[in-house]
């Protein structure tokens, strides 16, 4: 298993106001798979993305990327992992408002030893006659792309998307989605996506759903359908 997820136990708040949010979380991506993370809302998904992304940490459990150890690695170690091999895509896109297309994504090559040939991603990410454009000039659907280049422009081993299509239309989103399914055909990155939308576990390798900080039922999808015809 590429990416396991061992026994992550998760509390916020103190006393009265503790809240387990996530309990014993247990489960495992292969290389290249793209897992897909369901739950309602509270549930604990962003929580549980933090936590792999080293962004928070667990109180409890362990997280062994490529059989190394989360826990185990050094200040400086950690923040080395998160730059160079894990990509994060949200929600919203963050971009910055005053640097170009191109630009944006180039901010996310920043420390890698080798980042993707920009202009073959840019053609990848059907953006290339976009690439000298503002954010403010772009339609959500390519502020998200552009988002994408930029998580994956350093070739991240694992990609992490939270409610990518969360602020999105339904066309838009299946096109965001056949996106992220073309970057792991091409780039073979590992790819978690976290949604409330039922309907995407179809294009996944593997399904888990999380209710109340438990793994309700996880599975791997045998009959697993191209996001191009995904329907909801
Ligand atoms: P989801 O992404 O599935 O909607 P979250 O992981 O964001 O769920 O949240 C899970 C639970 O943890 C919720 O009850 C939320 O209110 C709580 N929570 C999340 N982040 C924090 C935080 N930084 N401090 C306190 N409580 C938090
Ligand atoms: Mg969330």
């Amino acid at each position: 298993m590429f990416l396991e997820i061992e026994k992550i136990n998760k509390y916020y708040g103190e006393g009265e106001n503790r809240n387990h949010v996530l309990k014993d979380v247990t489960t495992g991506v292969e290389k290249g798979k793209i897992c897909v993370l369901l739950g309602p809302s509270g549930s604990g998904k962003s929580t549980l993305l933090n936590i792999i992304g080293g962004i928070d940490e667990a109180d409890g459990g362990n997280i062994i990327i490529d059989g190394a150890k989360l826990e185990d690695m050094k200040e400086k170690q950690l923040s080395l992992y998160r730059r160079k091999h894990l990509g994060y895509v949200f929600q919203m896109y963050n971009l910055i408002p005053n640097l170009t297309v191109k630009e944006n994504i180039e901010v996310g090559a920043y420390l890698s030893d080798s980042p993707l040939d920009l202009n073959e991603l840019l053609n990848t990410l059907g953006l290339w006659e976009h690439k000298d454009k503002l954010p403010n000039q772009l339609s959500g659907g390519q502020q998200q792309r552009t988002a994408i280049g930029r998580a994956i422009v350093k070739n991240p081993d694992i990609l992490i998307c939270d409610e990518p299509t969360g602020a999105l239309d339904y066309n838009t989103s299946k096109e965001i989605l056949q996106l992220i399914e073309k970057v792991n055909k091409q780039y073979g990155n590992t790819i978690i996506i976290v949604t409330h939308n039922d309907a995407i576990k179809n294009m996944a390798d593997k399904v888990v759903h999380l209710h109340d900080g438990r793994i309700r039922k996880e599975y791997d999808n045998e009959n697993k359908i191209p996001a191009e015809q995904l329907e909801w």
